[in-house]
């Protein structure tokens, strides 16, 4: 091919970049021997590909005039054929071959872009995830109440429902820590919140507020309904066996829980309050209680 001969080769020397984001790029690189790692900043560790001999580099700025997307960078000594803009559109002109090659090479691009986006949207959901949800309990965290309390009520508003909500706290639970540790504490905690999500509707929306203290939103319920539903869960919990990771029992637990309905004045907060309030008046009342 006459207009490869007048190209360059220029060498790359380890870690040098030949490509920054942002940058004009007037030329296709062909890799003739090392490798070439692309990042989209300049910061991140994991290249989102490698590049070897006989790909090359640039080749989509040169097509659509637009600065370069990503810092494309030697990671040992290396050596590139420079082909610039003219002979490179020459070449296009003149060989339907490396027409082809080059349409090859863009969609390989293509896909690669596309399976690195997903890579990401998977990773994404799993932050999200970890974001929203208590590792230990698995229940929503206090993070997740705080963005979708006020969602909840409004809808209940909006659709004319009613809105209970129970504060749920389990009683002496530093004792039961201090009897049986604090491996078991959890797995006490865990087993309580395991049995709420079974024993609540799925539309109910259980979170973990603070340490052993688990708080409901149930859509649709009324107070006194809701304090039938929680005076069986607060039986239920009590029946509840709870047994090591040896499957050895453990001792089981009781809870106090505070209902409270939403009124057309409350705000998030005060919603809390209400339930909070009642939480303690069965604590005050001997435990194992269920107030409003
Ligand atoms: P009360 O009946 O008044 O609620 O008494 P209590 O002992 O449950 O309440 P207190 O607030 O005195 O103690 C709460 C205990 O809950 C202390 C804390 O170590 C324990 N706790 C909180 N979160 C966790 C947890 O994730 N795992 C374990 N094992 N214990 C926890
Ligand atoms: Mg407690
Ligand atoms: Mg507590």
């Amino acid at each position: 091919m006459p207009l490869l001969s007048d190209c360059n080769i220029r060498n790359i020397a380890d870690r040098e970049t030949l490509i920054k984001t942002g940058e004009i790029n007037d030329n296709v690189y062909l890799i003739l021997s090392g490798e070439f790692n692309v990042h989209l900043t300049p910061d991140c560790t994991d290249p989102v590909t490698v590049l070897e001999p006989g790909q090359s580099i640039g080749e989509i700025s040169i097509i659509d005039h637009q600065p370069a997307s990503a810092y494309v960078s030697a990671v040992k000594e290396s050596r590139v054929l420079v082909i610039d803009e003219e002979v490179m559109w020459s070449l296009i002109g003149s060989s339907h071959a490396i027409a082809n090659n080059l349409l090859v090479v863009l969609s390989q691009r293509l896909r690669h872009g596309n399976s690195v986006i997903n890579k990401i949207k998977g990773l994404l959901k799993e932050y999200e995830h970890h974001a929203t949800v208590d590792a230990l309990t698995s229940l929503y965290n206090r993070r997740w109440l705080d963005n979708m309390q006020a969602r909840v009520m409004q809808r209940c508003h909006k659709n004319n429902e009613a809105l209970s909500v129970m504060m749920i706290d389990i009683d002496s639970f530093k004792d039961y820590n201090d009897k049986n540790g604090h491996l078991a504490g959890d797995i006490a905690l865990r087993t309580v919140s395991q049995t709420i999500i079974q024993y609540l509707r799925p539309e109910d929306l259980v979170t973990r507020y603070g340490g052993e203290e688990l708080f409901a939103l149930l859509p649709g319920m009324d107070i006194k309904s809701t304090v039938t539903v929680a005076e069986r869960l607060r039986e239920a919990i009590k029946q509840t066996s709870i047994t090591d990771k040896d499957d050895q029992p453990l001792p089981s637990v009781t809870i106090s829980i505070g209902v409270a309905e939403m009124t057309i004045h409350d705000d998030p907060h005060q919603l809390i309050e209400d339930a909070d309030k009642a939480m303690y008046k069965a604590k005050h009342s001997g435990r194992d209680k269920v107030c409003s």
